[in-house]
């Protein structure tokens, strides 16, 4: 075995291919190194549609890169040929150490893909000396296969929830398999609403999944999902997820904050005391904030008091219990809301509540927990953080596939 024999090793190579040349160019920075690859005189190859074994019929060079040698940027050269099969004609072959169409060897992009499963893209395109364009495009072909490759066979239950691409702008609408506690991203497609359930149907329908077999829908109470939620599972329970119910109380609340806070003073705690997590742990003067609020006689005060309401509620133990105390909750509600306007979100919110109470109530029924359309939001951080520096819907799309959807080996071949 030569230093050649070695090298071909490391790249795979097979016969008829050789690795019979290389050339280290110092002219550069980093100084590149050449590998020169041919295939033996008069070998046959493999026609890329049949298999047949052909003549070549004529040759071009081509370049990949390769991973790197120590400090160098190394490259693999070879003449490719084109065989000329009776029934195919004259074509391009596939080299057993690049997919057609890349310019990067199968080693490199394994490589590459195995640090962006741990990294952000820009720190994993740095580390391996391509732009984070480049390493999105490999990313995105091998994420695409294995989201093609999903089978949605067995799928009855999903949560949808949508998110921010980018802060207030280009949304993404995300489709979980409630019954997948690792890994249960199963679409992700652009957009909010309506349009993005309809391509949903499409994308179960081409894995193996059928709409009628969906038993159970969580999602939000926006009134667009609502109904084609409903339209288009006919067979599903839909449950509109308590983590949303909170949500739109505490908007609510700050809405009345910020237009109070135009003309009565405010401790500045309160903002973020008012827009933690029901059972986030606060600060202390958040704490005394919240304290000096209960006792105050601000319109903010009314609006928090109703949306504490909302914990005593979810607290019980069946839906019997939890319409009776929704029914309390909302003839308490009422009398509590003083007639000013400023208090209109919380107004709002009360009425789109009861508009969606059966479907609330459903969380009471449902087999499903609720709980994990709020986890979702963790994953959403990450794979925004992951798609730092190059994020549109495309990419945070297929960062949101590579951390959290069952896409299973990358490089299996199709
Ligand atoms: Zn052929």
């Amino acid at each position: 075995m030569d230093g050649n024999d070695i090298l071909a090793l490391g790249l795979g190579v097979t016969p008829p291919w050789k690795l019979v040349g290389q050339r280290l160019d110092t002219s550069t920075q980093p100084n590149q190194l050449y590998l020169e690859i041919a295939a033996a005189r008069g070998a046959l190859f493999p026609c890329p549609v049949c298999g047949k074994a052909c003549k070549a019929h004529d040759f071009a060079e081509f370049t990949c890169r390769h991973l790197n040698f120590f400090q160098h940027h190394c490259y693999v050269t070879a003449n490719v040929p084109r065989t000329d099969c009776p029934e195919h004609g004259v074509l391009r072959i596939n080299v057993p150490w690049a997919r057609e169409g890349s310019r990067f060897t199968l080693l490199f992009e394994q490589v590459a893909i195995m640090l962006v499963r741990e990294m952000p893209v820009l720190a994993a395109a740095r580390i391996i000396g391509i732009t984070d364009q480049r390493l999105w495009r490999i990313v995105e072909h091998y994420v695409t296969q294995a989201v093609e490759r999903l089978d949605l066979t067995r799928l009855k239950a999903i949560g949808l929830d949508e998110t921010a691409a980018k802060r207030g702008q280009t949304y993404v609408t995300v489709f979980i398999d409630l019954d997948r506690k690792h890994k249960p991203v199963v679409f992700v497609t652009p957009g909010r609403g309506k349009d993005t359930v309809a391509r949903f149907k499409a994308f179960l329908a081409e894995h193996g999944g059928a709409p009628g077999r969906i038993v159970e829908v969580v999602c939000d109470m926006s009134g667009a999902f609502l109904a084609a939620v409903d339209a288009t599972f006919e067979n599903a329970a839909v449950t509109v997820d308590w983590f949303h119910v909170v949500q739109m109380f505490t908007k609510a609340v700050d809405d009345v904050r910020r237009s109070e806070a135009k003309h009565s003073k405010l401790p500045k705690a309160l903002r973020w005391a008012i827009l933690k997590q029901a059972d986030g742990r606060l600060t202390k003067a958040q704490a005394d904030a919240l304290a000096e609020l209960e006792t105050s006689g601000l319109l903010t005060a009314i609006a928090w008091r109703i949306k504490e309401m909302l914990r005593w509620i979810r607290k019980a133990e069946s839906v019997q219990a939890a319409r009776w105390r929704i029914t309390h909750f909302l003839r308490h509600a009422s009398q509590l809301l003083a007639d000013d306007p400023v208090l209109d979100p919380v107004r709002k919110a009360l009425t789109s509540f009861d508009n969606h109470l059966e479907h609330i109530l459903q969380r009471w029924t449902s087999a499903h927990s609720n709980a994990r359309l709020e986890g979702l939001n963790g994953l959403f951080q990450a794979a925004r953080a992951r798609a730092r520096g190059y994020r549109n819907t495309t990419t945070f799309a297929t960062m949101i596939y590579l951390i959290a959807a069952p896409l299973g080996d990358l490089f299996q071949s199709t």
